[in-house]
């Protein structure tokens, strides 16, 4: 079709970079002037065990007299049957190739938990790689156009004069093994292909290339693989430990940063202003692109982002399509909505993200794979579908991860001028963002109570690349009036909350909230909107909402998160700009609380405010006495919140030095205050996990560490065989995710087959650093349910959360406790407002009320004064109809022909509580738990108009008012029992103390008490 003049002109007179996208023209395939390496090129042929599955791309390899091949390192050709190398040998030939030619550079980018590198590997033409340093300045003027006073024609010759950055990153899912070997010998093809179709990459793109991202889960991987080799015809253990810390969750952790493999990405990422992350997984056949997946897409990226993928991610499926590759497909059931995966690095910082799932065996076995219907059907997204049934290896795998990655480079590498341009773009609007859709800044106020908190949230946001500016004098900005509560949240249908709720259907339209001024004082933290990060900051602080009715019915991931409601800080969404021109000075380095002893005395009394700094110092000074207030107090001119520490025997200078370090305040004084107090030691822990699962425990762990709290680690099976536990342990803790139901925690694996070991051999060097055991299939056992029951019983601490509660319960070692199974309620990684029922119990030291808690299909609580009696929540006298009979229906029934008998009152207790004992129980009370014993309700769930504060909740009655916290005794001891998950992805720093408070206080957990009377 000829385009009408004025239209063709319009195109003309755009400048270079602007033109839409092109679609290349350059034919995939060999250089005929190019000799192939033939050998290599056979054993491609003869791997792949279809001919379509492969591509004129990948189906030869050019040959070179300098540069090695893969086969150099690996023996074997990339992708070979039975080759899964080391994380070294995917380093040694990186930087083989790095020797062997100018086009290719090896980065250093940071060390794992475990110590193991991580490298960057830049490839591209001679000319780029000796221009990087130079190339990097220009792309950082774009990234940030406040360098170049928002300069359009500038920011036009940078573009012109810049080449962007895509960075691939493989195997961070250590089971997906494919990547590495396909990243080495892209790199190969990259540095010495002569095609057209290559060189035109080479010369328009910089490929970054992080070859293995989970590096100790990759070696362990290899381990097991290894040993599966050397045990034919044995099943092999699984991979129950990648990261040193967790396994999948290792890509939700771009919110939170806690794990080396995120912040050594970022850095290298936003260090090097790259263009797109694109990340390789394994697991859909053939070749999924999920960022174009389904929606709903995170509500925070810019729009144009979201067309960028669009564009990218169809390219593929086209080209491929061309090729005749099957299975190749973008649109998919994964939504976009969460921003904790490895590669949305890249949507919050100005980039494009990218995730492909290829077709992985998990190793380099070739088997025949057979796929479920829904996986091999045709659908409109997908006209070319997998096989219902085919031979697979992993040179099919290579071949589709290089074939998919290099025709996006090929189209980014055609376009790279339009998608640098959107880099600009997307950064200035990031930072116009402040102005037009808001908000303006994030306002951390310096009066918090929780100073450590914010200091935390502020750092982490500091990480994440976002500039921390502090007041210098007092301002005041306009704030959206408040609305009455029954505000946000409480989609529970029709059911009621029970009489206490309180709430009734307004008679009159509620009146529109007034803005009202807000002073913040001097030294108040503000995150200025209009800066080019703003989007990362906004996606964490802000709330979301997901709707009950959304069409996205298979939730991939966590709904909510909202950083400052889950961590316990306030964070103000200022959307009045006047707060731009507060009097403010930008924070040079990282955010710190501040901390020290004043005063003079041999006596040091600490305020308790839940920060996390406060068990840290408890375990720095384990020798000396630390004692707990049960009230609050008023000393030395200051208020303390009840579980305050009082400390003695120990030198000033040390916590001073100590104080100073964590940002903590001590005030010395001469006499210990006139305050009921007791004891916190510094419990001996055991952190409990099975042989199942270690992924929700390992976040637990995570912070144990980083809070340097001492602990000892064993499994169910130390448990089982250890008689005399409570001489060792004060405390057990047996975090959430244990795999399974109960009855699996105590059986274990299926013993049916052989033996699996998880064990450091000189086969399997790199399973160190976890736990070990001979045999991975036996569980807790009878014995070992024995000796944690004797534990408690002796006086031990069990603390539980989300299934391993549910076990307790099951196994009755929390009497009067119930838990039942939700019915319509759904409630998927959301963050839920809390009530405290029992302020006076030590699990809620340093807490006030309304704390948000993560809930992701929590169990529900009932409690009773009974054994054996279930109940507790909804269903009692209150709600209970009347028989039919006369009168009304809260009209009591007549019987006829007799006086009228008064009818006793029924006793009614609260959702959260335990129904009060009738007269009738009492007469003989052999299954009446004596009061002392009774389960102390400490949190409970709020009521459903207030329950949900950010993700989503359906049929929130259900949960609505149910216990959330529970203290349990049995015998000496006690088992405290959370519903929410206290440790979840370091996003729900403010639930932490619940935790560490229940430990420090594990022999005093009935202090503040109030017993029934009967
Ligand atoms: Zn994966």
């Amino acid at each position: 079709m000829r385009l009408a003049y004025p239209i063709l002109a319009a195109l003309l007179a755009l400048p270079l970079f602007a033109q839409p996208s092109v679609t290349v023209s350059l034919k995939p395939g060999r250089d005929a002037g190019q000799p192939i390496d033939e050998e290599y090129t056979r054993k491609i042929r003869e791997y792949a065990t279809e001919t379509f599955f492969n591509s004129p791309l990948t189906d030869y390899l050019p040959a070179s007299k300098t540069v090695p091949t893969p086969k150099a390192v690996l023996g074997d050709i990339a992708g070979a049957p039975g080759i899964l190398p080391y994380s070294t040998e995917v380093y040694k030939y990186m930087r083989m190739l790095e020797a062997a030619s100018p086009r290719v550079k090896v980065f250093s980018i940071g060390k794992t938990e475990e110590g193991r590198e991580m490298i960057a590997v830049a490839v591209a033409s001679e000319r780029l790689i000796a221009q990087l340093e130079q190339n990097r300045a220009r792309l950082a003027q774009l990234a940030d156009p406040r360098t170049i006073g928002f300069d359009d024609a500038k920011a036009d010759s940078l573009v012109a004069a810049s080449t962007p950055i895509y960075y691939i990153t493989g195997t961070i899912h250590s089971t997906e093994t494919g990547a590495p070997t396909a990243l080495m010998e892209l790199a190969y093809r990259l540095a010495v292909d002569e095609s057209a179709y290559i060189k035109a990459i080479r010369e328009n793109v910089i490929t970054l290339i992080t070859p293995v991202v989970e590096v100790d889960g990759r070696d362990r991987m290899v381990d097991i693989y290894k040993w599966h080799l050397a045990n034919p015809g044995k099943e092999w253990p699984n991979l129950i430990y990648w990261g040193h810390y967790v396994a999948h969750d290792n890509n939700r952790d771009s919110m939170g940063l806690t794990l080396q493999l995120t912040r050594n990405v970022l850095n290298t990422f936003v260090g090097w202003k790259a263009q797109v992350l694109h990340d390789l997984h394994e697991s859909v056949p053939y070749l999924y692109d999920n960022t174009v997946g389904d929606g709903p897409y995170n509500a925070w990226i810019d729009p144009m982002l979201a067309d960028e993928w669009q564009m990218m991610g169809w390219n593929n499926v086209s080209e491929m399509t061309k090729f005749g590759m099957p299975g190749v497909f973008t649109h998919g059931t994964f939504d976009t909505w969460s921003p904790s995966y490895l590669m949305f690095i890249a949507a919050t910082h100005n980039g494009i993200s990218r995730l492909y799932e290829t077709f992985g065996n998990g190793g380099a076995d070739t088997e025949e794979r057979t796929l479920r219907p829904n996986e091999y059907a045709r659908t409109w997204f997908k006209q070319n579908p997998p096989l219902p049934k085919a031979k697979w290896s992993q040179r099919n795998n290579n071949n589709y991860e290089e074939t998919g990655v290099l025709t996006a480079l090929a189209y980014f590498s055609a376009n790279n001028k339009l998608f640098l341009h959107n880099f600009y773009l997307k950064a200035k609007r990031s930072i116009n963002k402040a102005k037009t859709e808001g908000p303006a800044a994030y306002v951390f106020t310096a009066d918090d109570p929780r100073p450590g908190g914010q200091a935390d949230l502020l750092r982490m946001l500091q990480d994440q690349g976002c500039e921390i500016s502090r007041a210098t004098a007092p301002f005041t900005v306009t704030m959206p009036g408040k609305k009455k509560s029954a505000g946000r949240g409480g989609r529970g249908g029709t059911a009621t909350d029970g009489a206490t709720d309180g709430e009734t259907p307004a008679a009159k339209p509620e009146e529109k909230p007034k803005p009202e001024p807000k002073t913040f004082p001097a030294g108040t933290y503000v995150l200025r909107m209009d800066q080019p990060y703003s989007r990362m900051a906004d996606t964490l602080l802000d709330y979301q909402y997901w709707a009950a009715n959304d069409p996205q019915k298979s939730i991939y991931d966590d709904t909510g998160w909202t950083f400052g409601e889950l961590g316990n800080v306030q964070v103000a969404r200022v959307t009045d700009v006047k707060v731009l021109d507060a009097a403010m000075t930008r924070v040079n380095g990282p955010v710190l609380a501040p901390g020290g002893v004043e005063g003079a005395g041999s006596i040091f009394l600490i305020n308790h405010n839940a920060d996390s700094a406060l068990v840290t110092l408890r375990y720095r000074f384990p020798a000396a006495s630390f004692e707990a207030a049960e009230e609050p107090f008023e000393a030395a001119g200051h208020k303390f919140n009840r579980g305050s520490f009082v400390v003695r025997n120990l030198a000033a200078a040390d916590l001073s030095k100590a104080a100073e370090e964590l940002g903590l305040r001590a005030w010395a004084v001469d006499a210990v205050p006139s305050v009921k107090s007791h004891p916190i030691r510094a419990a001996r822990i055991a952190i409990m996990h099975t042989w199942l699962n270690t992924q929700a425990e390992g976040w637990w762990r995570l912070e144990f560490d980083r809070m340097k709290i001492p602990y000892t680690y064993i499994s169910t099976q130390v448990v089982a065989k250890d008689a005399d536990l409570r001489s060792k342990y004060d405390v057990i803790v047996f975090g959430p995710g244990a795999g399974g139901n109960p009855q699996t925690i105590v059986n274990g694996r299926p013993m049916y087959g052989n033996p699996l070991p998880w064990k450091v051999t000189p086969q399997t060097p790199n399973l160190a650093y976890t736990d070990e055991t001979d045999d991975m299939r036996p569980g807790l056992g009878w014995s070992g349910l024995d000796h944690l029951q004797e534990f408690i019983d002796k006086g031990g601490l069990f603390i539980t959360a989300n299934d391993t509660a549910t076990f307790a319960v099951t196994f009755g070692l929390a009497p009067g406790v119930s838990t039942t199974a939700a019915r319509n309620l759904k409630v998927t990684g959301s963050a839920v407002r809390s009530k405290i029922v029992d302020g006076t119990s030590p699990i809620l030291y340093g807490y006030s009320d309304n704390l948000a808690i993560f809930a992701s299909n929590p169990p529900l609580f009932g409690v009773s004064s009974m054994m054996g009696g279930g109940g507790g929540g909804r269903g009692g006298a209150a709600d209970r109809e009347r028989a039919t009979g006369r009168g009304t229906a809260d009209d009591p029934d007549i019987p006829q022909g007799r006086t009228p008998a008064e009818i006793p009152e029924e006793p009614h207790g609260e959702v959260w509580e335990a129904t009060p004992l009738t007269d009738e129980q009492l007469r003989n009370p052999v299954n009446v738990i004596p009061p002392a014993a009774r389960p102390r309700v400490v949190l409970r769930y709020s009521n459903n108009s207030e329950l949900l504060v950010s993700g989503l909740l359906d049929n929130g009655s259900e949960l609505a008012q149910r216990a959330a916290v529970i203290d349990a005794s049995l015998g000496q001891g006690h088992v405290v029992l959370f519903s929410n998950n206290p440790f979840w992805r370091a996003e729900t720093k403010g639930s932490y103390f619940l935790v560490f408070n229940a430990i420090l206080n594990f022999d005093n957990l009935s202090a503040g008490r109030k017993l029934a009377e009967k």
